[in-house]
């Protein structure tokens, strides 16, 4: 019988998924949280770090990384990285199509380790995705 679930363990040391190719998107309270940590006004991390479009929030990208809290030992933020990050791969898209969280666990090698996850929490998990960017899964 095929599983009901998913597994997934976040791998120590790996940082695999800051260095995949595409943008770090943040919400209201995710830029809130990562200027505090950095010990700036969120109007200075915003001015130093985010690039905003008319819907969007996301990181601008230094010329050598993906994003300009990845370092050798991982992410500087980490405690406070935005909701995309810490959910992953918990996401809507991949939750729901086990074809694309196979594919993903090609580039992570946390998927298909620990624990069964029920499906059902692994969508609740994956629903503070839809809250945190509405724009991206038409809810705004
Ligand atoms: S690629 Fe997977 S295992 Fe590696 S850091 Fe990201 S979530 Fe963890
Ligand atoms: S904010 Fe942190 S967790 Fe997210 S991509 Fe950048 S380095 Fe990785």
């Amino acid at each position: 019988m095929p599983e009901t679930g998913l597994r997934f363990q976040c791998q120590p040391g790996c940082i695999r998924c800051c260095d995949v190719r595409g943008f770090v998107y943040l919400s209201e309270s995710d830029l809130v949280r990562a200027a505090e940590y950095t010990g700036l006004t969120p109007a200075a991390f915003e001015a130093k770090y985010v690039y905003r479009t008319k819907h969007l929030r996301r990181l601008r990208k230094p010329a050598d990384r993906q994003c300009p809290f990845l370092e050798q030992g991982g992410c500087s933020i980490h405690p406070a990285k935005p909701t995309q990050c810490r959910l992953f791969p918990f996401w809507p898209e991949l939750v729901a199509d086990r074809g694309l969280w196979n594919d993903a666990g090609r580039r992570c090698p946390g998927i298909g380790q620990g624990e069964l996850i029920q499906i059902g929490t692994a969508i609740e998990i994956a629903s503070e995705m839809e809250r945190a960017y509405p724009t991206f899964y038409g809810l705004d």
